[in-house]
């Protein structure tokens, strides 16, 4: 095997010798937005990526075809599964293949460090260990199907705000020892092909130019021999980034190498051997996908994404990653003949994913209200709730209508005043792709006529000059402008213009394209947002939706309901507003009223069950006043099927928290995401992430703890014993299912190096399912890379003082014994 991959790679070696200078430097950045070049010449066929993580999304960053949406990675990797994360890759590398993907830009393994971070949804713990395993398998399922997977993003990218520019200023010991953890466990266990670099600044230098984390770490110390490729618009430099280790430079057809670093090489500043390493790496993928000679024979066909495998297959995936945190007087499962109020907006309109890279164009997206229609036939009401969404979103299609049909009529026009398209549209936006050049309008028109009666919010999203109109009549002209540095700004969460008309019968929003100087970040570098602006990305579209209706009496007629009821069912949560890439969270209360409605709802109910749609942590002042918590997180296109098959105990809600959630807000070790003026953001907590911060009291205490989830089950568990003569310190534990059904257990070991000062960090965990009334003697072994400390002055790893005690737990909340290590 091993001389098999060595004859390989001298045959790359001489395929990257019968290439010239500037044809090697073409290779190095992407030929379209998420292809890369071939060359005939060589047999090299160009390679397609695609987001990743949650779905393999296609060539475009939004709409597409349909494909399968999964649920988010918090809920998958609440699972604490390996081995339903290793199906889950299985299954992304068959949407892959069906669209002729070689790689699937995932898994996200950045770590949730302070829950205010947009992305902490599509990643999927705080803990280092849990992700790095997760990830493994996760790699694994995806590349033993013949398709790449990308870990991103090396390093340090907790949070969104200022991303392209952020400094994130983090010690030498909390970066090995816990943000390179997960990386350094899933390159060691799963090879993957390729890993992104981050946007961000790790300690004064670019992702992208990382010389110490991207050649000295991850190429000399773990011999990492996949792709490094800069994640979109990430990379700033030539030369620094060619010699900083970054193999790839994405998105194309433009960026920062290319003429430039053809030059650097002529000029004698980036050696020619650099250049042929980078390519012989990007030549290694495309050995290992099948786009260098032979191609890869892939299977004729998958199961389409709404198959009934796969929708079978994502609905059993999304229970069992559901997560209990309340269950007074085991209230759930329900019983089938329950009277069932069932309560609020997301409820009926459920988010199944979050926003930015991560979303995909799913075929359907089953609600909770139509899931427990078609579980629940009799005996249901269904009442919609407060309004959750309150950032400007592009006017749904029933808001407008077109000759006659929902919709509206969009026109876009060039430069010269010709016409680039003129036709129906369903939505009232439309994403114009960078490079292709009959796409990139100058001026586009949006128009159609209200079907919606009484006072409405009118608007546009978007940078641009914009011209709005209504009935007929010029009401505004904002120019819009992105007030930060990033593309992902103007793409994700565009500036918006809106105000409230009485009454309107046809709007019509004219855009046209500003271009503007660079805007500078405060450090005097230069910000992108321009070149997105420049390329027709800037347009979002025409804002239009009812004005929000009053609480007051939408909260009255929940409480009716629920007084009617045997049990009411109150469904809260996030939105893509909220969890979403390219912005922070500044507060993890629920948004607009729903507190509110819980409380009204949990006065006038018997019994009330709240389900949390949101993949993140919310604050929940009401916990005390209902019978059942359960998360549900971002459950994927099937949510309200598998919210039904839990609520009614056909399966259980399995889960296990990955993440602590804190008791209020600012109540946590590492809180704060915005840099300050120096564009530094200080990883102050260091070792003490998450659980390791609050279990050495960093933090007041939190309202659940890492690791808890009650599932269906109860659990006593015997002695434990330490398992001697297996390498690692490992304990034996026998447990026994004291409940009347089947339930999953996950028995979690902790080592806590006792006043030492050092965190106190799971090392290790086993699932096992065991029948009602049964037991399971559970062997737990623990991860060696947890006894190690880094030695700054040493340059290398020391092992870590083994005495203390291991901690037995379902949580830390919940330790059921402790046995002393020494
Ligand atoms: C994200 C990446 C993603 C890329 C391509 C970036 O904005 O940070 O995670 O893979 O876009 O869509």
């Amino acid at each position: 095997m091993e001389s098999r991959v060595r004859s390989e790679r001298e045959r790359l070696n001489d395929l990257v010798g019968q290439l010239d200078l500037r044809t090697k430097v073409r290779l190095l950045t992407g030929e379209t937005p998420f292809t890369l070049h071939g060359e005939a010449g060589i047999g090299l066929r160009p390679m397609a990526f695609s987001d990743g993580p949650t779905g393999v999304r296609g060539l475009v960053f939004t709409g597409g075809a349909p494909v399968a949406l999964f649920p988010s990675a918090t809920v998958l990797a609440s699972t604490w599964d390996e081995d339903r994360l290793k199906d889950v890759g299985r299954m992304l590398a068959e949407e892959a293949v069906r669209q002729d993907i070689h790689v699937v830009l995932g898994p996200t393994i950045n770590l949730h460090r302070s829950a205010l971070g947009g992305r902490v949804f599509e990643q999927f713990s705080e803990d280092p260990l849990l992700t790095g395993r997760l990830a493994g398998a996760y790699v694994r399922g995806i590349q033993g199907k013949g398709v790449g997977a990308c870990l991103k993003h090396l390093i340090a990218n907790e949070s969104e705000t200022e991303r392209n520019y952020v400094n994130s200023v983090v010690s030498e010991r909390a970066l090995r020892e816990v943000y390179l953890l997960p990386f350094e466990i899933a390159v060691d266990e799963s090879d993957p092909w390729a890993i992104m670099a981050c946007y961000n600044d790790v300690n004064g230098v670019p992702g992208t130019e990382q010389h110490h984390v991207n050649v000295e770490i991850l190429r000399d110390r773990w011999s990492y021999w996949g792709l490094l490729m800069s994640d979109w618009y990430a990379t700033k430099t030539s030369a620094a980034a060619a010699l900083g280790g970054l193999d790839l430079v994405m998105p194309g057809p433009d960026g920062p190498w290319g003429q430039a670093l053809v030059d650097d090489v002529e000029a004698g500043r980036v050696p020619e051997a650099v250049v042929d390493r980078h390519v012989r790496r990007v030549l290694w993928l495309a050995h290992r996908v099948g786009a260098l000679g032979e191609p890869r024979r892939f299977p004729i066909s998958t199961p389409a994404p709404d198959s009934a495998q796969r929708r079978a297959e994502l609905r059993e995936l999304a229970a069992a990653g559901f997560t209990l945190l309340r269950n007074e007087d085991g209230l759930l499962p329900l019983s089938d003949g329950a009277k069932i109020a069932l309560i609020g907006r997301h409820a009926v309109d459920t988010v199944c994913m979050g926003g930015g890279s991560a979303s995909v164009n799913p075929p359907h997206q089953v609600s909770i209200a139509d899931g427990l229609t078609a579980r629940h036939q009799d005996g249901l009401t269904i009442s919609d709730g407060v309004p959750v969404r309150f950032r400007p979103a592009v006017a749904a299609p029933d808001t407008l209508s077109h000759d006659g049909r929902p919709g509206a009529r969009l026109q876009a026009f060039a430069a010269d005043g010709s016409t680039l398209r003129d036709e129906h549209v369903t939505v009232a936006a439309q994403t114009f792709q960078a490079g292709d050049a009959d796409r990139e309008p100058e001026r586009i028109s949006i128009a159609g006529q209200v079907t919606v009666d009484g006072p409405v919010e009118v608007g546009v999203l978007g940078t641009g000059r914009w011209t709005v109109l209504v009935d007929g009549t010029e009401i505004a002209s904002p120019e819009l402008t992105a007030a930060g540095h990033d593309p992902g700004e103007v793409v994700l969460i565009p500036p918006a213009w809106t105000t409230t008309v009485a009454q309107a019968s046809s709007v019509e929003v004219i855009w046209e394209r500003v271009r503007t100087d660079p805007v500078p970040t405060p450090d005097g570098r230069i910000g992108i947002v321009p070149l997105a602006i420049a390329e027709g990305l800037g347009f979002k579209g025409l804002v239009l939706r009812p004005e929000p209706a009053d609480p007051g009496p939408i909260i009255a007629a929940a409480a009716e309901a629920a007084a009617a009821a045997d049990v009411a069912v109150v469904v809260v949560g996030l939105t893509p507003d909220e969890e979403t890439e390219s912005r922070d969270k500044t507060t993890l209360a629920l948004p607009g009223e729903q507190d509110a409605l819980v409380r009204a709802v949990a006065a006038a109910a018997k019994r009330t069950v709240v389900l949390v749609n949101s993949s993140t942590p919310v604050l929940m002042p009401w916990e005390d006043e209902v019978d059942a918590v359960l998360v549900i997180g971002l459950p994927g296109q099937e949510a309200g099927d598998a919210v039904a098959d839990v609520l009614f105990g056909d399966r259980e809600p399995a889960g296990r928290l990955v993440t602590t959630w804190p008791a209020a807000d600012g109540a946590a070790p590492a809180w704060n995401v915005t840099p300050d003026e120096n564009l530094r953001l200080e990883y102050t907590d260091d070792l003490f992430v998450g659980y390791r911060g609050w279990f050495a009291e960093h933090a007041p205490a939190p309202a659940h703890w890492f690791g808890e989830g009650l599932g269906y089950g109860t659990w006593s568990y015997g002695e434990v014993l330490r398992a001697t003569g297996i390498g690692t310190p490992s304990v034996v534990v026998d447990i026994t299912n004291t409940s009347q059904r089947t339930s999953r257990e996950v028995v979690q070991l902790y080592f806590d190096p006792k006043n030492s000062g050092e965190p106190v960090r799971l090392v290790g965990w086993a699932g096992v399912e065991v029948e009602a009334g049964q037991s399971a003697r559970v062997l737990v072994s623990s991860e060696a890379r947890l006894w190690r400390t880094w030695d700054e002055t040493a340059d290398g790893w020391n092992r870590l003082p083994v005495t203390g005690e291991f901690l037995i737990a379902r949580g830390l909340g919940d330790v059921r014994a402790r046995i002393p290590v020494s």
